[in-house]
């Protein structure tokens, strides 16, 4: 999806578009990598100098309420952020990079069974990330 439709979709919800805000959503948008708001205001401060954190703050937390970005969990905390995935994905994280991939297809029926009938838990949902290296760093 692009910047433009996160655009719309922010304004259709009632959240006013200026040009900083509109700088934070291109800089999430764009990266491929997972990036934590501060990480999030360096990039935008080089386009948009008077760039607030708040700002910042704001715009990934209605980002996140739409669906739009999610967050990537990381051992030390969950303060970064990517553009989400499609349907049902799970996320793959480079522990030396932070780039992130979806996949598809997770084979937890057998162990959900498993575990609901160990706990007595009806089990409706499940997380999933993967932690690893990327291609690129596996080549360094
Ligand atoms: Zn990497
Ligand atoms: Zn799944």
């Amino acid at each position: 999806m692009a910047a433009d439709q996160w655009l719309t979709q922010l304004q259709e919800n009632g959240y006013r578009l200026t040009e900083a805000r509109r700088i934070v959503v291109e800089a999430v948008e764009k990266s491929a990598r997972a990036l934590t708001p501060i990480e999030v205001y360096d990039i935008a401060r080089k386009k948009y100098r008077a760039l607030g954190l708040v700002t910042v703050y704001r715009t990934l937390e209605k980002l996140e309420e739409l669906h739009l970005i999610q967050r990537v969990h990381q051992p030390l905390g969950c303060q970064a952020f990517i553009s989400a995935g499609e349907g049902h994905q799970h996320l793959l994280l480079c522990q030396n990079c932070g780039q992130v991939a979806f996949f598809e297809g997770d084979d937890l029926d057998v162990l959900t069974e498993s575990i609901a009938q160990k706990t007595g838990y009806q089990i409706s949902e499940h997380w999933l990330q993967l932690f690893g290296l990327c291609a690129n760093c596996r080549a360094d």
